[in-house]
Parts: C-alpha cells; sequence; structure tokens
C-alpha cells in the first residue's frame, strides 16, 4: 500500500499529488541521466531533497500552520527510518564533509552500537525497541541538511500521539497526519525515488542506522552503488532476506 492510500483525499489534492508526482519523476530523471560520476550523483541527490524542503516551503500558508513540529522535538527519531540506499550514500557523504575527525567517529561508534542492537530484526520488532536514532544529539538532528526523505516529508498536527506512540504501540498516529501537507510531501519522496529506481540503482529498503554504518566504514559501497549493485549486505536490510524463513511465521 503506498503512503498517501492510508488517507482519503479530495479530488483536488488527488489531482496535486499525481502533478507533483509526474513533475518529481521527469526532473529527477533529467538529473540522473545527466550524471556520469558519483559527485555528480550526490549533486542529483542534493537536488531532490532539497526539492521536498521546497515543496513544503511552497505549501500553503494555512496548512503549514497546523503543523506541531518544532525544532527540538524528537519524539518521531525514535521511529525506525527505513531508507534506501542513495539516502545513505548522501547522508553518509554529509558527515564526511561536516563532521570533524572526532565526531565522525563518535557517529561510527554509534551507529555500529545501533546496528549491533537491531541486527536480524523485523522492521516491527526494531520499531517496539523505540531506539533513538544515533544521529540525534541533544534532541536535534545532527546531519538536518542530509537527513533521509522520510524525516523530511513527516509531520503532525498535534505532538500527543508522537508522545504517545513511543510508549503505546496501538496509538493511531495516522489521525495526526496532515492530508494536505502528507499527498505533497510524498509524491514528490516517491517521485524521486522512483526516478533513481527506473536508472537502475539499488531499491532496496534498508535500515538507516545500519546501513549507514556499513558506508561510514566501507568504501566500496558507493562504488558497487554505481554500477547498480545492491550498495549494502543484507545484514542491513530493513527486513531480513526474504529468503529466510521468519520464526513462527
Ligand atoms: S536522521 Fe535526523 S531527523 Fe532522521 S531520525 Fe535521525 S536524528 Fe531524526
Amino acid at each position: 500500500m503506498r503512503p498517501w492510500e492510508t488517507i482519503m483525499l479530495s479530488p483536488a489534492l488527488e489531482k496535486q499529488r499525481q502533478q507533483l508526482y509526474a513533475q518529481a519523476v521527469a526532473d529527477m530523471e533529467q538529473r540522473v541521466q545527466a550524471a556520469g560520476d558519483f559527485p555528480a550523483m550526490l549533486a542529483a541527490l542534493g537536488w531532490g531533497l532539497q526539492e521536498l524542503d521546497r515543496t513544503y516551503t511552497a505549501t500553503p500558508a494555512r496548512v503549514k500552520a497546523t503543523v506541531a513540529c518544532r525544532a527540538g522535538c524528537s519524539f518521531c527519531c525514535s521511529v525506525p527510518v527505513d531508507v534506501q540506499a542513495h539516502e545513505v550514500l548522501f547522508a553518509a557523504g554529509f558527515i564526511r564533509k561536516n563532521f570533524p575527525p572526532a565526531e565522525l567517529a563518535a557517529a561510527i561508534t554509534r551507529t555500529a552500537a545501533h546496528r549491533a542492537r537491531v541486527s536480524g530484526l523485523y522492521s516491527d520488532e526494531r520499531g517496539r525497541l523505540r531506539q533513538p536514532c544515533a544521529l540525534l544529539r541533544d534532541d536535534r538532528c545532527s546531519i538536518y541538511e542530509g537527513r533521509p526523505e522520510a524525516c523530511r516529508a513527516h509531520h503532525t498536527n498535534n505532538v500527543a500521539p508522537c508522545i504517545a506512540d513511543l510508549t503505546e504501540p496501538d496509538v493511531a498516529i495516522e489521525q495526526a497526519y496532515i492530508p494536505a501537507l502528507r499527498s505533497r510531501m510524498f509524491a514528490v519522496m516517491l517521485g524521486l525515488d522512483e526516478a533513481i529506481e527506473a536508472a537502475g540503482f539499488d531499491d532496496r529498503a534498508y535500515d538507516f542506522g545500519s546501513a549507514l554504518h556499513e558506508a561510514l566504514t566501507n568504501s566500496l559501497c558507493q562504488e558497487l552503488w554505481m554500477r547498480r549493485k545492491p550498495a549494502f549486505p543484507d545484514s542491513c536490510l530493513a527486513d531480513p532476506s526474504m529468503d529466510d524463513a521468519r520464526p513462527g511465521a
């Protein structure tokens, strides 16, 4: 099920969603096709991530006025972040470029600890851990300009369900979503992903912290990705390999 299909959209919002999706696919395809090497791909990815931020900025003020999210509010950063390889490689590039050596070493240590904690767990099992993201520092994102797509697209209109969601697994957090905003953000996010997938790049879903640890410690990841191979080992997947029968399933 696509994320926007969990919420009812008016005909006008649905039309807008389709237009934003198609435009994001076309714009990103153009940039991906023009990029001949990894630095150029990073630049294309950076454009795509900023396009998500521009989409938020262009959202009508009356819609943005309903957003409860504020700087320093980090309850959603304890929910698992599932990503694709391009988001991990962009975040790793951001860290290498902006973190001093001691902070880079600390990030590697924290992502290693995260990876060890969630190794072998399915997505729902990781979710129940409510493990704060390894990049969260003092309730703020330490890679804000390099953060993944889902982190940019997530907003609610009420912090209470976000708080309750940390301890009560059955909280209907969807009720706090803002259809007029979420449909726009997810349209662009999925359009960017579609363009990258259509160009043959790795489209597997990874656990962000685990894959980021691999990216920060293994320079081969970006080479594999550029060759349209899986960038990260199966141990970093959001869910263990589909070839492995889930115990008790
Ligand atoms: S990358 Fe940043 S915004 Fe996303 S979960 Fe981690 S700390 Fe939060």
